[in-house]
């Protein structure tokens, strides 16, 4: 059984650090499987050249709220085109994003794309939970809702959907203590670091470990052993990518 670091953005982190080390080094502490994400079209090279030899996957989209993401929709539908992606995203809804019929639009546009092609979606979804909730239900499609922290009465609309969810650190914050246990009920979560170059502490040698971390955390505070959720977020892995 391996761990899957369930949305990370490897190409961006590449630029900020001796990659091939830190990655060899995740890999023999069990992190074996790594769901990547592009943001650039800078980062689509480095995942070009690289993600084969690396063994790893990575989606791209055209991301709600991050003005450094260079992305269109057109470079989207060349890569489903071309076969490249495991799925679309990260896509979705952001309250910060004050254009919300623009940003509407660019999502929707987006997961027809993912349902032309039958892959999966990454989403991030911030504010707007029954807005995307609306939009989502209309497709019959397979979604990774990356680094859930909204409210939990959304997190149950969610479970409606063919959805799967990553724990992150923002779960781990006391007032979502209500939120990461009905996740764990849900048996419906994998995993994520979301690491990027940005979030980079001062003095970190590999933040790829933050993974194993995060699962012993939640681990002791709720007093899942530590096989049981590398079982789980391995079985949802395979769910998620229709290998089972
Ligand atoms: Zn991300």
């Amino acid at each position: 059984m391996i761990w899957l670091d369930a949305h990370c953005h490897l190409a961006n982190l590449a630029s900020a650090l001796p990659f091939e080390a830190a990655f060899k080094e995740a890999n023999e502490k069990g992190i074996k499987g790594f769901l990547s994400n592009a943001l650039t079209k800078e980062e689509l090279k480095w995942y070009a050249a690289n993600a084969a030899r690396y063994g790893i996957i990575y989606s791209a989209g055209v991301h709600p709220n991050f003005p450094p993401c260079d992305l269109e929709y057109a470079d989207i539908a060349r890569l489903c085109q071309q076969q490249r992606l495991w799925a679309v995203g990260e896509i979705g809804l952001d309250r910060m994003n004050k254009d919300f019929s623009a940003m509407q639009q660019g999502f929707i546009q987006q997961l027809d794309l993912a349902a032309e092609h039958k892959l999966p979606v990454v989403l991030h979804i911030v504010g707007h939970q029954q807005a995307a909730y609306e939009i989502l239900r209309e497709y019959p499609l397979r979604y990774l809702i990356h680094g859930y922290a909204g409210s939990t009465e959304a997190f149950r609309l969610f479970l409606k959907l063919d959805a799967y969810f990553t724990i992150s650190e923002r779960v781990l914050k006391k007032d979502k203590t209500l939120l990461l246990s009905e996740m764990l009920e849900s048996k419906r979560y994998l995993f994520e670091t979301d690491i990027t170059r940005y979030y980079l502490t001062q003095g970190e040698i590999n933040p790829l470990l933050r993974l194993i971390d995060l699962a012993e955390t939640v681990s002791q505070r709720y007093g899942t052993g530590i096989s049981e959720l590398k079982a789980i977020q391995y079985d949802n892995y395979l769910l998620l990518r229709g290998i089972k």
